[in-house]
């Protein structure tokens, strides 16, 4: 049997999950664009929040770290928790990393996925083509599932030219210079993004909703020193999530829908707070109430923290609300193969080997994360993931 595998997908986990498949000798198929969530869909100028020990594409083999890239590209090497990565050098990372470890990627989109009888998938692709595969790996990512919260929507939907868009529709902030902005969020995304557009001459305010407060993470040099390190700073449980996070699926599905959500949460990167603070407004309200058009500007009504209302108005509001997970608008998987995935909270239910309930479906990324945990979110993720779920693939269809 030759078919292939099909991996969905060329951001940091199809890459990486591809390079770890081919090396077990398996043959395989990756499509996507290379790292465009990272190269369209995040702002120009961003600086990564994770540090360089946590922003490595795990590979099958030595040679292939962020460290590794910076010395075969001539760069600043980027290793200690100090050094701050551009979104630009990460994006050539990713890269390099395809064009050595997955060259012959595919850059077609896959339309639709079905279950074939007797066995395996049928794909078919933009281009045209339709084929088999043995088993498919689905890496979409933040791909078609920016969330905005109903009380933000207004006109025909967030658009980067409307009166509201999602913070995943702009590349290019420059073009708020000399705008008023709010952006609606307290998470590094719209802190970055806040800061980026007031940089680039827009008016900003950061409106913070609920118990998300504006804050910001403590400097390595400022880390307590008696907790274990972690990918993302030093305690007990970001160590166990990010180094254990086997058990993870076996806890209650509440337990682990409010990890997901919560650790790692909203907080600013501890070298953003210099930039933020003096240059953007905050407005820490209760609850957005809705958001209205009038003579073609946004205006949000907000539950202030006192229980009164106010309206807040500018030339545009970007939500930067964050990504949700929803099988139902994953739109490339056949009618058959959604009824039959076991779901919870909109998300696949995985098992070991980041299996579906479908044999030989596996996800990963971001839609593991709430049967692997939030480790599943970042690109440190990739370590756990990639290793276990090629082993699990090659095993039972090799
Ligand atoms: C503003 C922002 C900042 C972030 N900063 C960090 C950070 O500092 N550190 C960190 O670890 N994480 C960070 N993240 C999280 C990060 O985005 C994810 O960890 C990472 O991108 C997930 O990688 P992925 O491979 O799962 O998906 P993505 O990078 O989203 O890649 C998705 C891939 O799927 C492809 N695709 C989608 N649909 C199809 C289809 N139908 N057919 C073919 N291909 C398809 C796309 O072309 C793309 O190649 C940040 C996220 C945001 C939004």
């Amino acid at each position: 049997m030759n078919r292939p595998v099909a991996v969905i997908g060329a951001g940091p986990f199809g890459l990486s999950t591809a390079a770890h498949l081919r090396a077990r000798g398996l043959p395989v198929r990756v499509f996507g664009d290379p790292m465009v969530s990272w190269r369209a869909h995040m702002p120009a100028g961003m600086l990564l929040k994770s540090t360089p020990a946590a922003s490595s594409l795990d590979a099958p083999r030595p040679g292939h770290t962020l460290a590794d890239y910076c010395d075969a590209a001539g760069v600043r090497r980027l290793v200690t928790d100090e050094d701050i990565i551009p979104v630009e050098t990460f994006v050539a990372y990713g890269e390099w990393f395809q064009q050595r470890l997955v060259p012959g990627l595919e850059r077609v989109r896959v339309v639709s996925v079905d279950r074939h009888r007797p066995g395996g998938f049928a794909l078919k692709l933009d281009s045209g083509e339709s084929f088999t595969a043995r088993a498919v790996v689905v890496a979409t990512g933040l791909s078609g599932l920016a969330h905005l919260p109903p009380e933000l929507a207004a006109g025909d939907g967030p658009a980067p030219g409307g009166p509201v868009s999602h913070s995943g529709q702009h590349h290019d902030l420059s073009r708020f210079a000399g705008q008023e902005l709010i952006v609606v969020g307290a998470g590094q995304s719209a802190l970055e993004t806040a800061v980026l557009a007031a940089e680039a001459g827009a008016r900003v305010r950061v409106v913070s909703r609920g118990r998300g407060r504006v804050g910001f993470g403590a400097p390595p040099w400022e880390q307590p020193r008696l907790r274990p390190e972690s990918p993302f700073g030093r305690a007990w449980s970001l160590w166990a999530l990010s180094y254990y996070p086997h058990p993870y699926r076996r806890l209650p599905a509440q337990l682990r829908h409010h990890l997901v959500r919560r650790v790692l949460g909203p907080l600013g990167a501890w070298w953003l707070r210099d930039r933020f603070e003096g240059t953007v407004r905050v407005s820490e309200v209760r609850r957005v109430l809705g958001t209205d058009i009038a003579d073609g500007r946004p205006a949000l009504t907000v539950l202030t923290r006192t229980g009164g209302t106010e309206r807040l108005d500018a030339d545009h509001v970007v939500a930067a609300t964050g990504y949700r997970v929803d099988l139902a608008a994953m739109d490339f998987l056949g009618p058959g193969l959604r009824t039959a995935l076991v779901v919870s909270r909109g998300a696949p239910r995985l098992g070991a080997g980041y299996v579906s309930s479908v044999p030989g479906l596996y996800f990963t990324g971001l839609p593991a994360a709430s049967s692997y945990g939030p480790v599943m979110r970042f690109v440190c993720g990739t370590e756990f993931a990639s290793p276990r779920l090629a082993r699990h693939l090659a095993a039972a269809h090799g």
